[in-house]
């Protein structure tokens, strides 16, 4: 057995050819839900999603969020509705009671569904929908995402990081704004002042569960998808315990995509592998690219990590393989 811990595109592109070296009915797959919003009443996943995605073989892989060739014709008439109307777009928070009123799942990332900011195609809309609905009944989201993972045939074990709600803010010189205005609607130009996970979760006993088994992070952003995640009352000491390999989503100093390093840097670490090592220092062994020339204190497995193709994904499953044996000695 194997847990996997994935944000949205790193280790969901790690997955995606990994099954000849991890058989899927062994992995079980802890995605973040620090990126999690609440929009027009509905909550969106969208790491979760992404690993359901990729694993009911429906993910649009050029974007690696949303439904390969869905249709988008409630996200098109809420824009044009909004436009008719004259109402703004943009990230629209709800005020700061309803941030924290009513169901669980509130957490200071709420926004009005008016003229829907983020991009929802009509059939992964159904899936938030389901999702809410669910929870609105009384399931935990666990009890959920297994639900939609085996409507959607997804192979392996997949598990929100907390039931709790974690909204990742990110600060900046404007003041603080969740993690999707940031990056969605602000292109992650503002400057980085700090990062927060606010919310107080704990790990469920299945997490906890499948942290006793190895562990492997995937090449994923270390603050705002591994960040969460450490973040959460136990995963922290649970990866203390148990035999850890990590992938770095940087070749030295080049990240392969996304606002890594600058979120990196604002948290005090170096924006390189060797910042990556320095944020996991629960990490037994790591898998890095054969021209990485960082030198860690601790094993090291090289490999091509660039991951383009299923068999990119293959090649750097085994590399995580062999860095899992090392660790394990
Ligand atoms: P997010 O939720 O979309 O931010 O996704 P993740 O945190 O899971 O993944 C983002 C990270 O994946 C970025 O920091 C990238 O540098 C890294 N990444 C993307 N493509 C590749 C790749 O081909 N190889 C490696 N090693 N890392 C990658």
């Amino acid at each position: 057995m194997v847990t996997f811990l994935a944000g949205g595109t790193g280790t969901p592109k790690l997955l995606a050819g990994s099954e000849s070296v991890f058989p899927p009915a062994d992995v079980t797959v802890v995605g973040n839900t620090g990126d999690d919003v609440e929009l027009g009443g509905l909550l969106v996943c969208p790491d979760i999603d992404t690993v359901l995605f990729l694993g009911g073989e429906i993910l649009d892989r050029e974007t690696w969020w949303g439904i390969d060739e869905d249709t988008t014709e409630t996200h098109t008439e809420l824009q044009r509705l909004a436009d008719a109307a004259g109402l703004e777009g943009g990230p629209q928070y709800l005020d700061d009671e309803a941030q924290t009123s009513g169901r669980e799942l509130a957490r200071w990332r709420r926004f009005s569904g008016v003229a829907e900011f983020m991009f929802i195609g009509d059939r992964d809309r159904a899936i938030h929908v389901t999702r809410t609905g669910l929870l609105d009944e009384g399931h935990t989201l666990t009890e959920v995402t297994e639900t939609l993972a085996d409507a959607l045939g997804v192979p392996w074990r997949v598990l929100p990081m907390s039931n709790d709600p974690v909204a990742t803010l990110i600060h900046t010189p404007e003041g603080p704004m969740h993690f999707q205005e940031f990056w969605v609607a602000r292109n992650g130009d503002p400057t980085v002042d700090a990062v927060e996970f606010r919310g107080d979760a704990t790990a469920t006993d299945a997490v906890r569960g499948a942290l006793a088994e190895p562990v492997v992070l995937g090449p994923s952003n270390p603050i705002t998808s591994i960040g969460p995640m450490l973040a959460v009352d136990g995963i922290r000491e649970a990866l203390a315990e148990t035999t850890v390999v990590a992938t770095s989503p940087f070749l030295e100093d080049r990240v392969f995509s996304g606002p890594a390093a600058k979120l990196m840097d604002a948290e005090g670490y170096e924006p390189s592998t060797a910042g990556v090592a320095d944020a996991y220092p629960f990490a037994d062994a790591f898998v890095l690219d054969e021209a990485d020339g960082t030198s860690l204190d601790r094993p090291v497995v090289r490999t091509d990590t660039e991951i383009e193709s299923e068999e990119d994904a293959e090649r750097m499953a085994r590399a995580v393989a062999e860095a899992l044996e090392v660790a394990g000695r």
